[in-house]
């Protein structure tokens, strides 16, 4: 049986004390009951301090948006794995689509950064995804598997079991326009077939990979059905309390 990923990126959204609030209303929906899925929030980096006090005692888990690739130095601004680590993350997101467009990020960035979080014993959630023009134009595979391509190259097949790959079609975020579970399914197996070509069949079968994009308790039990799609990453609908809620009850039942 499939463990999903039930991810929250809240972006930059949430200042400590909203994040406080909004962590114990999760909690507080969750009281007294338990779940398999694993459940993860990623606040700005300012709110993780109190995201992760909240969630002391529960099986939520915190994680970052972004990280550096150095250990510490004049990186003014910057925030290192050792720091995250400290502050009681588990994961990092790395290479989010608007890290990649509005703070230039390449694919060889991003990359290293996914080495370093792995390195550094935290678990990575590399996302991938083309933009509306690269699927018009119908090379949305290619962009994909450049992307992919340069973070298993930099990573060893040892390193996989913290791997996490979060597809994120660009034309999906944010819109309200959601990936088909057909065109989901296609891509999401396309990734893992990548995934086989550089590290084997059962190696590829335990890299779970997230869909992101629109996810919404309307339409993630379709999304989460299809059987390469092993939880979302989730935007909007993570910023209240029930609609991460329901997705994360909608995974237990799939
Ligand atoms: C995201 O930013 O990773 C995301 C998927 O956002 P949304 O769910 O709001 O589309």
């Amino acid at each position: 049986m499939r463990t999903f990923l039930i991810a929250g990126n809240w972006k930059m959204n949430a200042a400590p004390g909203e994040a406080k609030i909004l962590a114990e209303e999760i909690t507080g929906l969750w009281k007294g009951q338990t779940f398999t899925s694993e459940a993860l929030l990623c606040p700005p980096f300012i709110s993780i301090p109190a995201v992760a006090a909240a969630f002391q005692g529960t099986p939520f888990k915190v994680g970052a948006q972004n990280v550096h690739t150095e250990n510490d130095g004049a990186y003014t601004g910057e925030i290192s794995t050792s720091m995250l680590k400290d502050a009681g993350c588990e994961y990092v997101i790395v290479g989010h689509s608007e890290r990649r467009e509005y703070f230039h990020e390449s694919d060889e960035l991003v990359a290293r950064k996914a080495k370093k979080v792995i390195d550094d014993r935290l678990k990575a959630i590399v996302c991938v995804g083309e933009v509306l023009s690269e699927r018009k134009e119908g090379i949305h595979e290619d962009v994909v598997r450049r992307q992919v391509d340069a973070v298993l190259s930099h990573l060893g097949e040892d390193l996989s079991d913290n791997l996490v790959i979060a597809y994120e079609p660009v034309w999906a975020i944010g819109t309200g326009e959601t990936a088909t579970p057909e065109q989901a399914q296609e891509m999401h197996h396309f990734i893992r077939e990548l995934i086989k070509g550089h590290w084997g069949e059962a190696r590829s079968a335990k890299v779970r990979i997230l869909y992101g994009g629109s996810m919404k308790p309307d339409n993630a039990g379709e999304l989460l059905s299809q059987p390469d799609v092993d939880g979302g990453l989730i935007g909007g609908a993570s910023l209240k309390a029930g609609s991460y809620s329901e997705i994360l009850k909608i995974s237990e039942t799939v």
